[in-house]
Parts: C-alpha cells; structure tokens; sequence
C-alpha cells in the first residue's frame, strides 16, 4: 500500500505494531551508528571539517547562479549537454525525450534520490521503457513494488528471510538464506541487463564548478557500469549539488561516507569530467545532465529553508533520530524520510499535504549533532510549525491550526500577563491552582479534553500525548517566605 505524508501519525502507529519491521530496524544502531563514531574517530578535527562544509555550502548556495553558470560553462566546454528542468514533470519530461530520440528500451539505472523524488521510473514504465534499478538494496526494492525506506540503505526494512522469499517468488531461485548465494544471482541478472542497456541514468553526489566535473560515489560498482557501459549518460542533478572548487571534494569525501556508513571512504568515486576524448576511450558517446529545481530556489529564498539545500544526503540524521528508529522510513511517506525528510518534504510537495510531518520530531537536536554540514534540523522543523501555526502555509478552510489561533493566543496573553510582576504571578498561580481542581487526579494532570482544552489548547495538546504535573500546593515563594530561608542548608547555598 502507497502511504502518503498526509497520514503520517497513522503510519507511524502501523509501524510501531509491526514487530518484523523492528527486528530489521535494530540494524542501524549496530551497523551505522557505532560504525559512524569509530569512522569520525580517524579525523584529527571532525569538528574543523564540519564547520568548513558548512561555510561551503553557504557560501556558494548565497552564489548559487554564478556558480551554476560557471559549472555550465566547464561542462559544455568537457562535451556535456545540459537540460534545464522547473520541475518534476519537465525533468522526467526531458529524460524520456532522451530515451525516446535514441529508441532506447532498456535502460540501467543508478541510486538517485533526485530521481525517486520526480518518480522517473513510474514515467518510463508508462511509456513502455523498462528502467532497470542496479543498486542492490535499490533492485530488491523494486522487485519488491516498494519505495525507499532510507537515503543510503533503501532496503533497511527488509530482513534477510524477506528477501529470500522475494527472490524465490520473482527471480525463481531455491530458497535460500546464504547471502553470497543471493548477491551472486542478482549480480548475474544486473550483468546482463549492462550489457543490454542504451542508457544509463545517474544521480550526482557533487558538480563542481571550477572543472565542470560531476562526482558520484557507490561502494557496489554499479554506477561506474551505468555511467561508463550505454553509450548515453543522463545524470539527473539538483541545482543545490553544486561545489565550487575541486579541493572542496576533499572535505565533503571526507565527510559524506564516515557520516552516512561508516567508511573512511566509499568503494568507488566515479570523477566524470566531459564524455570521452577519443573513440577508443572507454566510457559513453554523450552525456547529458538535467539541472533540476523542483522547489529548490522557493528553499533558496529564505534564509531559514536555504539550510536545507546543504544537505549531502548522507542519512546519518535518520540513523541518530529516535522517531526514525521507532517508524522506519515509510511512514514519512516521501521519499525523503526521518529529520531532513521531514522539512524538505513539505517544501517539496507543499505544507498542507505534509503537515504531520514537522511534528514528527521530539526536537532532541540528535539530528543536528550528527549532520555533517551542520543543517539546523530543529530550527527548520520549528519554522515549518510555525508557519503551520501562523496560518501562513496553506488556506484557512485547510488549516485547522488556524481556527483555533484566538484562543491559542488569548491563552498566551493571559499566560504573559501572569508572568510580567510579582502580584500577577500570585494571583495567576492560585487561580491556577484553582481551576486545576477540575483536572488533576493522583497530583498529575492527565488527557484533559472537553471545555478545559478548549479553553486552554496548550495544555489540552500537551496531556493528548503525556501527563503534565500539576502546580504545587505550596510554591518556593511562598515556602520560602513562610521560613525556608531560615533552613540551615539553604543559607548555606545562599551564602555561596
Ligand atoms: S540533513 Fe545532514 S545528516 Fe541528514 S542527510 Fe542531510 S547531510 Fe546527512
């Protein structure tokens, strides 16, 4: 079933009753994130090289035209034709014209999350034009009839019991759980489908500028065979993968594969500057690269969102979030799943079709600790609930938030009005202390609902989820002033 960003709390709790998904899950703690410390561990300054990846991208995303142009430039001078694309559908719009002015059927395709993102392959298939996955997490997965479930490991949620009978089911192998056995008879199916492929279709890690070279790093091989084996490349890139100078790769190769897998370095990268220079040479007669926006410039505007463009899709802020860890990566339903899924989302596709999605976050900030370019996830999501709540994303009629903002506010203004002196503050904590008769039980305050929740929304949201504790009979003030002070511990701490 297709689950959409629509129904994220609802997802969430599907998944969080499936024990089989758990058991697959518990792999990112053992596989990614001790792997993850001991990678940073080998880096004499994690820190240094994470603030200078920051510094990069937000240098050349507040440059990002020049920088483009000047990319441009290289390429076309290294051979490569280039595709401008709005959005999603001119994109996949562009790739077939492609594929269909070199009658091309069968194509092989690389892990591109550029691509999931606009649905390229739903767009071929429609038009009778079988593009073949050859990432191995990324071919189970489409066996499968399923999306992605993670940026780096689509197929996390699969147990290897799954995938044995997937390939029993659609490849017709003896079941069988010996993961040599498997990989060897995906690799001789995705062998033959190289060698029968016109075209080769590819994301891109990284375009940098000053060479018109693109960079995109596997650790399977499979890339260098869908880039270096058709005769025709397509590499689909989001106009934010730009860097601006060679000696940048240094930082983001040293960052990307420690942050996303754990690997001092990723197997292969794949440097690809131009088509080739002479018949002889190895590699694909024309490549072409399709620059596509797709909502990226609206992200680029603000300068809150513009963060959100730096992301190297390394997937470490999904494997340190404690709501990935519980839901997976398809109750998000988005290609973009876990923290950054859940602010780019809603810039993609828009807020009013992913409004769950930026609550979906304790706000615990483990997201931000692990990024390698240092992205504010939490500030981010905070913007987005803000504008959820200002009204601001979406039509009134469609913003539930936006009818209850009156009292939301009245609410506020009275807690303000509390809090601005000592006589307020008095009187505010013994009406409080009054009114809280009708709610507390057992010294908490349980789910309040009703009249109450509606008079107070912050605590009715509040007590929807968990209990808050009731104001005390006594506060410090008063205990205090009725001779705490005189208490010997405390004038000692006093006298400090
Ligand atoms: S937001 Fe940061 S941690 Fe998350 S995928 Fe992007 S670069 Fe990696």
């Amino acid at each position: 079933m297709h689950l959409t960003s629509e129904t994220f709390d609802q997802n969430a709790r599907d998944a969080l009753r499936d024990p089989v998904l758990h058991g697959a899950l518990r792999n990112l703690a053992d596989n990614f994130v001790e792997r993850r410390r001991a990678a940073i561990a080998s880096v004499d300054d994690w820190e240094g090289l994470r603030e200078k990846a920051r510094v990069i991208k937000e240098q050349t995303l507040c440059h990002l035209d020049r920088y483009l142009l000047q990319f441009v430039e290289n390429a076309e001078k290294a051979g490569v034709k280039f595709h401008w694309a709005r959005d999603g559908k001119e994109a996949c719009g562009i790739v077939l014209n492609l594929l269909k002015k070199r009658g091309a059927k069968h194509v092989v395709k690389s892990k591109s999350m550029a691509t999931e993102e606009i649905h390229l392959n739903a767009a071929l298939e429609a038009e009778g034009i079988e593009p073949v996955e050859t990432d191995l997490g990324e071919w189970i997965i489409q066996l499968a009839g399923e999306t992605p479930s993670h940026i780096v490991v689509p197929a996390i949620h699969k147990t290897k019991a799954q995938i044995a009978d997937l390939f029993v089911d659609k490849v017709g192998i003896e079941k069988t759980d010996d993961v040599d056995v498997l990989t060897r008879t995906a690799r001789n199916i995705l062998r033959q489908r190289f060698a029968e492929a016109e075209v080769g279709i590819s994301g891109v890690n990284f375009g940098v500028a000053e060479t018109g070279t693109i960079v995109i790093l596997e650790n399977e091989g499979n890339i260098r065979l869908t880039t270096g084996l058709p005769k025709t490349h397509i590499a689909v890139m989001g106009i934010e993968k730009i860097i601006p100078k060679f000696a940048d790769l240094d930082v983001f190769l040293k960052l990307l594969p420690r942050s996303g897998t754990g690997q001092r370095l990723t197997a292969y990268q794949s440097i690809i500057t131009g088509v080739k220079r002479n018949v002889t040479d190895e590699g694909p007669d024309e490549i072409h690269i399709v620059l596509m926006d797709n909502g990226r410039s609206r992200m680029l505007a603000h300068p809150v969102t513009r963060q959100s463009l730096a992301c190297i899709r390394c997937g470490a802020c999904l494997n340190a979030c404690p709501v990935y860890q519980q839901v997976g990566g398809h109750a998000y339903g988005s290609v973009y799943p876990g923290p950054i899924g859940a602010v780019i989302t809603p810039q993609l596709i828009g807020i009013s079709k992913a409004k769950q999605l930026p609550y979906a976050s304790s706000l615990c900030g483990a997201c931000r600790e692990v990024c390698p370019v240092k992205i504010d996830i939490p500030e981010l999501l905070l913007h987005l609930r803000a504008e959820i709540t200002d009204g601001t994303a979406g039509g009134a009629e469609s913003n539930p938030q936006r009818k209850r903002k009156f009292t939301e506010s009245l609410a506020f203004r009275m807690y303000g009005f509390a809090w601005s002196g000592p006589v307020s503050y008095g009187l505010g904590i013994k009406a409080a202390r009054l009114m809280q008769k009708l709610v507390v039980r057992d010294g908490r305050i349980g789910k309040v609902s009703g009249f109450v929740a509606k008079l107070l929304p912050p605590l009715g949201a509040w007590t929807a989820w968990r209990d808050a504790p009731a104001v005390a009979e006594r506060s410090f003030r008063e205990q205090w002033r009725d001779g705490l002070g005189n208490n010997s511990q405390w004038s000692v701490v006093s006298g400090q």
